[in-house]
């Protein structure tokens, strides 16, 4: 039974809605993904393309003569991979779920390139954003209010 999952870039042009038929989820580190994101590591949901559907159609570019990649012009995140032909799939990028929090990760890709510093941060020291106050104030004065 699959759950609908809705997603969509930070500035809510690009919208999706996936079926999600379960958590796996998977850390791609090819120098690719790297480069495409600015990320050490980009995590993916792998779904069939006939479970995704765009409320409003991403932008696309040819991040290499094999794939293209899902974007919003307009606020930038990287919203995925596909092969541009042979495949009837494509990866969705985790974070730009609406709720990324059931996913886990079940295997590392393009091991060859993993940072392997950036794998296990378990034990380094955890700042919350509403504890920085620096934060919190150039918010309030922009705005009035602080959204986290
Ligand atoms: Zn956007």
């Amino acid at each position: 039974m699959a759950d609908q999952m809705s997603g969509g870039c930070a500035c809510g042009r690009v919208r999706f809605t996936a079926n999600v038929h379960d958590d796996e989820a998977y850390l791609c580190h090819c120098r690719m993904c790297q480069r495409s994101t600015g990320s050490v590591s980009i995590a993916f949901k792998n779904v069939k393309l006939e479970d995704i559907s765009w409320e409003h159609e991403p932008d696309w570019y040819d991040s290499s003569p094999i794939a293209r990649r899902p974007y919003c012009r307009e606020c930038g995140p990287s919203l995925g991979f596909a092969f541009k032909k042979g495949s009837d799939q494509m990866d969705v990028t985790i974070a730009s779920f609406d709720d990324p929090s059931r996913f886990k990760p079940k295997h590392h890709f393009g091991a060859e390139s993993i940072h392997r510093a950036w794998i296990n941060t378990d034990g380094l020291p955890e700042y919350r954003t509403d504890e920085y106050q620096a934060l919190k104030d150039r918010w309030i004065e922009a705005t009035g209010e602080f959204p986290g």
